[in-house]
């Protein structure tokens, strides 16, 4: 098994854990493919980084989860619309609750997960801006209160240090910059960096001043465009998930430096306004950046039934056919949207493992479970 000791020693120096993913597929050897190519990097990368924490103390499988709601979904109650909503509340913390993403039901997956608070379009009984500083507070005071459960990223090393303690790796979003309604406002911009925030998207469905989101045709106001300059000057980056076709490219003139869409499937296979056109996917590529699967089922397919592993795959094997290998990453909405019992919660993520390897090659399984969104913020943060 030489081949497979480099490519473990390959992806434990890049990623900083021995994230080789679990043994299913590497008997059959699948997972060798392609490592040749690599041989030659490891000797430098493994001796460069001999520091690096002991073998025993990573986990065996690692995920990166780039959008989950769970933030708003246990602290938003008596904000509306959650206050009037008639579906279940959930309570907890982000260490124990009963909602879908609790770090007490990761098992032994070594976690990175982005906690986006969502602001809605319409906020009737408090400003934007109070909505958000609610869910920063909250993030605020679970960091504290679940330090032996969860530690927030903010520097280079940050994810790696948590997944070697046991901890989840968590990294503050904000989902619809609507708070930023004129010039003055762009001092938030400092305040979401304070926060800790890594990731900023524009919008929501609707149109704000920033941009126009799905529901729209409405495009990048100028003062959308000072935000993305005053995002990137500040390293945050930019979530395209939630833009109009007309925004998307837009930000794509736009912006500097390379872009994300965190929860976002593959028009072409499921065709909804949310997902990506095949030329969006290879402009987010282009630029070197990353797109979450979303794990909503009409996002996924539009028949009337919950999807199975191969509908997934479907947008996975297509975003590959257009080169994305170093692209796919998830984005799981967990939350946030309706998907089936069989992968709701996060317990089921390694199960969602095993069958995706049965499909993939192992390294390509890994990269779209952890290691593309792994080195995507390291090189950000860097
Ligand atoms: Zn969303």
């Amino acid at each position: 098994m030489g081949m497979e000791f480099s490519r473990r020693a390959f992806v434990r120096a890049a990623a900083g854990v021995a994230a080789v993913g679990l043994c299913a597929c590497g008997a059959n050897g699948e997972g060798d493919q392609g490592a040749v190519g690599e041989q030659n990097v490891n000797v430098v990368v493994v001796e460069e980084k001999d520091v690096e924490p002991a073998t025993e103390d990573l986990p065996k499988l690692a995920f990166f989860d780039l959008h989950a709601d769970t933030v708003d979904t246990l602290c938003m109650h008596e904000y509306e619309p959650y206050a009037s909503s008639s579906d279940e509340k959930f309570d907890g913390t982000l260490a124990e609750n009963n909602a879908a993403v609790s770090a007490s039901r990761m098992g032994d997956v070594g976690w990175a997960q982005c906690y986006a608070i969502w602001t809605p379009d319409d906020c009737p009984t408090v400003s934007h801006r109070e909505f958000y500083e609610h869910g920063a507070e909250f993030f605020r005071q679970q960091l504290k209160e679940c330090a032996d459960a969860i530690a927030g990223v903010r520097e280079p090393g940050d994810i790696d240090e948590a997944l070697a303690a046991g901890k989840v790796a968590a990294i503050l979003t904000v989902e619809n910059s609507c708070m930023i309604e004129e010039k003055k406002d762009l001092e938030l911009v400092d305040e979401f960096e304070e926060d800790g925030v890594l990731v900023c998207g524009l919008t929501w469905n609707g149109t704000n001043a920033l941009a126009g989101g799905v529901s729209t045709n409405d495009g990048l106001s100028s003062l959308g465009k000072t935000y993305i300059r005053a995002l990137e000057k500040s390293k945050m980056i930019v979530d395209v998930s939630h833009l109009s076709d007309e925004s998307f490219w837009d930000v794509e003139k736009a912006a500097k430096r390379p872009y994300i869409a965190t929860h976002s499937n593959a028009r072409a296979v499921c065709n909804i306004p949310r997902n990506l056109t095949d030329d969006q996917f290879k402009a987010i590529r282009d630029r070197g950046g990353l797109v979450g699967l979303n794990l909503c089922t009409w996002f996924v397919h539009s028949e009337d039934r919950d999807y199975e592993v191969e509908d997934l795959l479907a947008h996975v094997e297509h975003w590959l056919d257009l080169g994305g290998e170093d692209v796919v990453a998830f984005g799981t909405d967990r939350d946030g949207s309706g998907m089936p019992d069989w992968i709701r919660d996060c317990s089921r993520q390694e199960k969602l493992y095993k069958k995706i390897a049965k499909h993939l090659d192992e390294e390509i399984t890994h990269k779209l479970f952890y290691q593309n969104a792994h080195d995507f913020f390291e090189r950000d943060l860097a």
